[in-house]
Formats: structure tokens, sequence, C-alpha cells
């Protein structure tokens, strides 16, 4: 038996309102009742804070509501909100953080089952939050935007420390985690008994299989920076399938040339583009395409962005040709040896990732069609440093590729031992693509850790300088 004291059903109101303040209140400080700030069927005009280790708790339990509130967050401060608190137990928590991407879980997370890592919220300025939970489906959203819709299924996934983050009913409280938060206008709808949400219609998923819920569950972020909208994939489509399933996408449009479905090709269309997605709930990456993107696009437009990867599946060949090495009939070896060969595209590898100043290095180790069977015959330990050299010097992010499973384990280990960070991406072509599985078998298998993993405020593509080191003729800007 696990150390459950009482049984739920049989308690009182009273008796669940005093289990679930202890809980909260480790540190000592007794809770104060949520109940005077939080009005039923109109917004309470009472505004309120709270500071870390303070707690509020309703002495009414709840099972289906909407809870509605604005609230003001300042830098680094978060509070939580608890529902379906239980003796014993925790609840679903729903966190309340604003500020940059720095792998902090942020506003709107229903924590350890959908951690978000890009808060639509601001520090300093009041925001909308909205908690809609009806039976098993739970919808959070931040500024009037859906950011979590999670249906709890059947055999839901949880380790033992958030075993009791379950469905149930109890009181809602609110916590003060570090800094001041500050709250206005709460209101709550208690909903029937057999309230549903009629547009939840799709399966939930099967958690007993799941790797996003494994990874959610430990808190390890789960961020797919590598999202192109082409395909038949749309910015709607993309939305629906990161809320399902629980994956934050960076979604990315190629700026340059030469690559496959939406291109930008010169500053207007990046700031078209930018202003076209800057408000959705994804990473907003943007991704290096071709060879001539240094020479395209001014650095104040790509550095708009949150992100920005590049790859060296184009090069330039020794004639002087752009070859995109994913086409067998653009891969020349003219007379060279496949060696020879190899030896050239690390070299070209080295040359764009210390001129182009990207923070991540996307496509990794990717090999022509026609050497990809010898790959760890070519990735010698010679050349998988010459490139890891270039990733240290100049803080660059190593992508594990979900979509074509690179690099090899064995590479991302020898990145982890140099301190290299990650980051996670599919490239998908189309609209049908994984949920990052080879991601996750790799963090298993290379014992990686969230410390491993790189977030944008690490990004030092704004101190470097581009290097124009291809003689192109100066084109678009
Ligand atoms: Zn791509």
């Amino acid at each position: 038996m696990k150390k459950t004291f009482f049984a739920v059903p049989i308690l009182s109101r009273f008796s669940l309102f005093i289990a679930a303040a202890v809980i909260l209140t480790s540190c000592g400080k007794y809770a104060r009742s949520l109940d005077g700030y939080i009005k039923e069927g109109a917004p309470s005009n009472k505004e309120w804070s709270i500071s870390a280790d303070e707690t509020l708790i309703t002495k009414q339990s709840y099972k289906n509501f909407i809870l509605k509130g604005q609230a003001r967050t300042e830098e680094g401060s978060e509070a939580s909100l608890y529902f379906h608190l239980e003796a014993q137990k925790s609840g679903y928590e729903v966190v309340l953080r604003n500020g940059p991407i720095d792998g902090s879980i942020k506003s709107g997370s229903l924590l350890a089952v959908r951690n978000l890592y890009r808060s639509l919220a601001e520090d300093g300025e009041w925001f909308d939050f909205e908690i809609a939970v009806r039976d098993k489906n739970v919808v959070i959203s931040i500024n009037g935007t859906n950011v979590v819709w999670y249906t709890e299924p059947m055999t839901p996934y949880r380790t033992l420390i958030h075993e009791h983050k379950r469905i149930g009913e109890g009181p809602i409280a609110v916590r003060g985690k570090s800094g001041k938060v500050e709250f206005r206008g709460l209101q709550i709808e208690p909903l029937p008994l057999d309230a549903r949400n009629i547009d939840d219609v799709e399966m939930p998923v099967n958690e007993r299989t799941d790797g996003v819920i494994r990874f959610q569950q430990k808190n390890f972020p789960v961020i797919d920076y590598h999202v192109h909208l082409k395909g038949g994939l749309t910015k709607d489509m993309a939305y629906d399938m990161s809320l399902r399933y629980g994956i934050n996408y960076g979604v990315a449009p190629n700026a340059g040339e030469g690559g496959v479905g939406r291109m930008l090709a010169d500053d207007k269309e990046v700031y078209e583009y930018y202003d076209e997605v800057k408000d959705m709930p994804f990473l907003r990456g943007v991704q290096g395409e071709g060879r001539r993107w240094t020479h395209t696009f001014s650095q104040e437009a790509l550095n708009k962005f949150d992100y920005l990867f590049t790859d060296a599946m184009t090069i330039v060949d020794p004639k002087g040709r752009i070859s995109r090495i994913y086409r067998p009939e653009e891969v020349h070896y003219d007379g060279m040896s496949k060696e020879e060969y190899m030896d050239y595209l690390v070299d070209q590898t080295v040359k764009i990732l210390t001129n182009e100043p990207a923070d991540i290095y996307a496509n990794p180790t990717y090999l022509p069609q026609d050497m990809q069977a010898d790959y760890d015959t070519y990735w010698t330990n010679e050349r998988i440093n010459k490139v890891l050299d270039v990733l240290v010097e100049h803080g660059i992010a190593l992508e594990i590729n979900a979509g074509l499973r690179l690099p090899s384990t064995k590479i991302i280990r020898m990145a982890k031992e140099r301190g290299i960070k990650f980051t996670f991406g599919s490239n998908n072509a189309n609209a049908n693509f994984g949920k990052l599985e080879y991601c996750f078998e790799a963090v298993n298998a290379c014992r990686l850790t969230k410390e491993d993993m790189w977030f944008p405020t690490m990004s030092r593509r704004a101190e470097r300088k581009v290097v124009l080191y291809n003689n192109f003729e100066p084109i678009g800007k």
C-alpha cells in the first residue's frame, strides 16, 4: 500500500482543505483562503499578489470548471495554480512564468505532462489565463490562445513523484514559487458533473507506449526545433499536432534558395513571415538555406527569430558549383576518391560553421547516398573532432535529427564529452512525421540530461561576424 492516509470520498470538505493545505505549505506558513478572491459568475474585483512559498486555497471543491483571470509576473517570478487537489496528494499544476526561452517551464504548462518553453505573455504585463476542465479534458489558454489541450487517457503514464497528477476533484490553490506574482479578476464557472468538451473528438494519446510523456514526466524539454511548413503541413495543422502530441514545435521557413518548400527570398519576406507567425504558440526559427543566405539577408532581419540553423547538405564543390549532396545527380566526385571527397566535405562543413553565424548545426554529418552505408568508416575520430572543434569554438548546438537518425550515438557521446549542447529536430518533408523517436533513443543511449540541451538564451550568433567566404555575386539585398 502507498502512503495514502485517508480514503478521499469520506472526507469532509474541511478536512480536504486542511490536508491539501498541509501539503502546500511545507515551510510551515498556513494557507490563506482563496475563496474571497474567486467569484462565481463574474470577475472578482480584488487585486492581490503572492510571494514565494505563500499559498491560497479554496475551501470549495471543484470537479469540472472554467477558471479565468489575469496575472502579472516580474522578471524571474513564478506561481502555480493547482486543481483537483486531494488529501495527501498534489493534483495537477499549471505554471505561470514568463521571460526568455532559457529552458524554464512557461505560462500555461500543465506541469510534467505538457511543459511549454515559450510563453505567450511578457513579464510586467497583465495577461489572461484560462483553465477549462471537463471530464478528462484540460484546456489551458494564455492571452486567448490555447496552449495546452490534454485529455487524460484511461491508463496515463505517471512516474512515482507525479502519480497524483490525475483527474479527480478537489480544491483550487495558488502558490508562489519565486518573486511576486499579481492576480486580478479571478472568476470561476463550476460545470455539471457530466460536462464534456464537445470539440475533444480525437482518441487520447496512448501513454502506455508514448515516448513524449516519458520525457515530459522527467521535465526534460521536448522541443522539435526543425519543423517546416511544407508537403501539405499548414501552420494550423502543426499547431494541432503540437497540442495533441505534447511537443513544442519550432517552426522554421527556409531563407535562401535551392531547398524544398517555402523559401524566403529577401528581408521583406523574412519580416512578413515573422509577423505572420510571431503570435502563434511556436518557437520561431529560420533555416539558412543554400550558401548565399549570409549575402542575401541582413543580420537585423534574421536576428528577430528565436534561433537560426543551417546545415552542410549544400556545399560549393571544388569546381565552384553549388552541390546539394542529398541529390545524387549533383554529387560530382570528379576523379576524387571517396576518402578525398569526405575530406573535402568535412572542410566545407568547417567553413560553413566558421563563417555563417548559425545557432544550430542541423542535419549533421549527412553523407551523399552512396556513402551512407559506410558512415562509421568515413566519420573517423579525426574528422569528427574537426567539426566538433568549430561547434565548441562558436558555441553552436548539434541537432539530433529524428528524420535522418543523425548523428550517430558515437558522435553524440563525443560531443557531450566536449560540452556541446544539443537540440532535437525532425526536418519533416510533409505532415506525416514522427514524434522525435530517434532523439529520445539517443538521449537514453548517451545519457544526456536537461543540462546538455541548448536554448535560445545561449545564442551567440548576434555577436558573430558574417564572413563572406564564397565569391558569389551579391544578390537580393
Ligand atoms: Zn530543414
